[in-house]
């Protein structure tokens, strides 16, 4: 096996170990009623790009020759390097499914007995599951050895980013008022906030 198939098989590996982590919430989502949202036709249209750039197109990458010409020719060691960072990526994906549980679903929405999850990465930053696809992006970049598996995966995590995040804060802020607030207060969007002196 040579160490590009070597590459691409873990990648693979880490790819359906995220998948197969995520559909047991999905299903769980679907079961409860939804109290209130913020689904929007520009939302739902917004997941078809996305989900092109992040994770499509690295499939067409490993399953095909057609992105060679994209081809970065990173040594070994850095797309190494590249992997370990979507192992992680892969981990954060599954630690924020676990501590959102039934609180999470794929659109913007609140649902039947709704909390305010504030344990594991959300003591810290209000949006770990998305920091951790900016991880996923740059990295599955590098492990691919890829610039338009990159700069796509890159530009599909700006573009949700943009999209979501406001509204997705509105609707916390309207479902949890004062303790939502508080929580922004001491909390960083993607990075731990820094600590104000006192
Ligand atoms: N933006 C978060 C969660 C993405 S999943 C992250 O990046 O980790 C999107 C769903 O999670 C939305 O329907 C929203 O209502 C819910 N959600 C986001 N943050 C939450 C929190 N701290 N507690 C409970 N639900 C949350």
């Amino acid at each position: 096996m040579s160490a590009d198939t070597a590459v691409k098989t873990i990648y693979i590996l880490l790819y359906v170990i995220a998948a197969a982590t995520r559909a047991p919430y999905a299903r769980a989502a679907r079961s409860l009623p939804v109290r209130a949202h913020r689904r929007r036709f520009a939302d739902t249209l917004l997941l078809i790009p996305v989900s092109l750039g992040l994770m499509i197109l690295p499939l067409v990458e490993v399953f095909s020759s057609w992105l060679n010409p994209y081809e970065m020719g990173l040594p070994m060691w850095a797309r190494a390097l590249g992997l370990i960072g979507f192992a992680g990526a892969v981990a954060t994906h599954g630690w924020t499914h676990k501590e959102l549980a039934a609180n999470w679903s794929p659109v913007l929405e609140i649902r039947e007995g709704h909390c305010l999850v504030k344990t594991g990465p959300y003591r810290l930053v209000r949006h770990p599951m998305y920091a951790g696809f900016l991880l996923w992006a740059c990295s599955q970049g590098f492990a691919l050895s890829n610039w338009l598996v990159l700069l796509a995966g890159v530009a599909s995590f700006a573009l949700m980013y943009m999209a979501r995040v406001r509204h997705e804060e509105a609707l916390l802020e309207e479902a949890f008022g004062a303790e939502y607030r508080s929580y922004m207060g001491r909390t960083g969007r993607l990075f731990p906030a820094r600590r104000k002196s006192t």
